[in-house]
């Protein structure tokens, strides 16, 4: 199948609208045809700037406009950033994720020792990926030549609805930066929220805005909201489950390459839902106690998970999954 990159909104409706079986039979054809089947990528997350955020996404424990139990925290030293990505990579993770919360990326020492930590996990030979904001160009380029595989900036939701959610920056300032990231040579990890009360067709419009990318996104994280107390999306109704599985069918078939990756909210997903994720074409999770603030499936469970559907952790790195 060809790899689209002018998906028009209505095509995109119409998978939403297919009998959900039949829509997931179609994504298990694309993934088919684009990974090996039952290959699952091991990402792990690692908080190395963690609360005191200035921006205001509604969703966020780490924003200093709510009052939540994180507390900003001082910058994690180079030695227990390192020690943390040696011990998810020995637990199978092949992409290992700094977060800071910042806005954006000023020319400091925590930047310096940013591209420190990201030259140190590349070297342990796995993908390294880094959310701190908005970057420029000169900043793009030096993590790239620092070793950094891709840089996560997400868009959250549909252009429309991204008012609703944060006002401090906007949707136009976020898809530049995705430019830049994409100009310095570096991967586009960019995905979304869903349950932050958006309608259907914010969902779509944001698949939409992803899969008319050229490239795609080489990652669309699909995050499903953490009710967060003290933020005020504290007391948004529950996803229903259904919803996060159509979403997750079409990212794969509008994007038939990309990693879809399970991400914040897995720990409310049952063992069957996330099987059921899988066969629609998720193809990635993040391991480890925690997702930047919030708690996450435990590594055990996941070990168990790995096992009653035979799955296999993705052994391939950065260059060779290129090739
Ligand atoms: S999501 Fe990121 S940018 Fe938004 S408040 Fe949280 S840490 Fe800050």
């Amino acid at each position: 199948m060809k790899v689209q990159s002018d998906w028009t909104l209505r095509e995109i409706k119409n998978l939403y609208e297919m009998p959900l079986v039949k829509l997931i039979a179609r994504a298990m054809g694309v993934h088919a045809e684009h990974h090996e089947v039952g290959e699952v990528q091991v990402c792990h997350l690692i908080s190395i700037k963690t609360g005191g955020c200035l921006e205001d996404c509604k969703y966020c424990a780490q924003s200093s406009h709510y009052k939540t139990s994180v507390k900003p925290q001082p910058m994690m030293r180079y030695e227990e950033t390192l020690s943390r990505a040696k011990e998810a990579v020995a637990r199978g993770a092949t992409r290992v994720c700094l977060g800071a919360a910042w806005t954006e990326v000023r020319e400091n020492k925590q930047f310096e020792d940013t591209l420190r930590m990201v030259k140190g996990i590349a070297e342990l030979g796995v993908e390294v990926c880094c959310t701190l904001g908005f970057i420029n160009a000169s900043q793009a380029g030096r993590l790239k030549e620092a070793g950094l595989y891709a840089y996560n900036h997400n868009l959250d939701t549909s252009e429309a609805f991204y008012k609703t959610i944060i006002t401090t920056r906007s949707y136009q300032d976020r898809l530049k930066t995705l430019d830049v990231v994409e100009e310095a040579g570096l991967s586009v990890c960019c995905g979304g929220i869903l349950g932050m009360g958006e309608s259907i067709e914010d969902r779509l419009k944001l698949i939409h805005t992803l899969s008319n990318r050229d490239p795609h996104p080489e990652s669309v994280p699909i995050n499903k909201l953490s009710r967060i107390e003290g933020t005020p999306l504290e007391d948004q109704p529950l996803l229903p489950f259904w919803e996060m599985v159509r979403i997750i069918a079409i990212a794969r078939i509008t994007m038939p390459k990309t990693m879809v990756r399970l991400s914040a909210g897995r720990i409310e997903l049952s063992p069957s839902e996330q099987a059921l994720c899988f066969l629609a074409g998720a193809n990635s999770i993040f391991s480890g106690e925690k997702l930047l603030t919030v708690a996450n499936t435990p590594v055990d469970r996941d070990c168990e998970l790995f096992e009653q559907l035979g799955l296999k952790k993705r052994r391939a790195f950065a260059n060779e999954s290129l090739a």
